[in-house]
């Protein structure tokens, strides 16, 4: 679980960084909404923890931007108590939690935890499905009616990571860091090379989804279309 913390107050910022990352969850900080934007339009977050006072731009904007962007992430706003007026704003502007400042940092903990079972819900109780192909997501196999063929998890990984972002190109960096995390050595060579087991596999089930290269940048899935 990758978190982004957009908050200008520093110590409060490097009190929740510190927080999280003992509880095992890899944390980023921004201190401006511009950059804060920027950073959840990467694609690579988890949960986002937002503020609304911000320099910049205000949390409300980010978020509106953001859900204008179809980016999905779920986010949990950070009000002040004067600010109260601002939390019916943020829901109506696609939040899905917020906690007033001040706050008990173990309520955070649970907010957290809830947000992030029900991404995980969202994304990963089901099988996924798209176009003509499901992911069976026990047995790691692509099934095309009845023809199947078995993935790696990290082929899995990438298609599944391909699918939910569907119709927007997938950066290498953004499949790096999402599959392999930041610590990595993985060349970008080396998800070619993924990907083109991957394309092969498509190709044995007579799948009509194909991946495009996106050249200098990633990749992007797509249904072919017929004729
Ligand atoms: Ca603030």
């Amino acid at each position: 679980m990758r978190i982004l913390i957009v908050e200008d107050e520093m110590d409060l910022s490097m009190i929740l960084s510190e927080m999280l990352e003992m509880e095992g969850y890899y944390v980023d900080a921004v201190y401006n909404g511009i950059s804060g934007l920027d950073y959840a339009l990467s694609g690579i977050y988890d949960i986002i923890i937002l503020d609304i006072m911000l320099p910049g731009m205000d949390g409300l904007q980010v978020l509106s931007e953001m859900r204008r962007n179809n980016m999905n992430t779920p986010v949990l706003m950070l009000p002040a108590k004067s600010e109260i007026e601002d939390k019916v704003t943020g829901f109506d502007k696609g939040a899905d939690d917020y906690l007033t400042k001040p706050f008990n940092t173990k309520e955070l903990l649970a907010r957290i935890r809830a947000l992030s079972r029900r991404k995980e819900k969202i994304f990963f109780d089901d099988n996924l499905k798209f176009a003509d192909i499901v992911l069976d997501k026990e047995t790691h196999e692509i099934c095309k009616n009845e023809q199947k063929v078995k993935l790696t998890k990290k082929e899995f990984n990438i298609i599944e990571l391909l699918i939910l972002n569907k119709g927007k190109t997938v950066s290498k960096e953004c499949i790096t860091v999402k599959i392999w995390g930041y610590d990595t050595d993985i060349e970008y060579n080396s998800i070619e090379v993924y990907i083109s087991f991957l394309r092969k596999k498509l190709n044995a089930i007579n799948s009509q989804i194909h991946i495009s290269t996106v050249r200098g940048i990633g990749y992007t899935i797509k249904e072919r279309k017929n004729g």
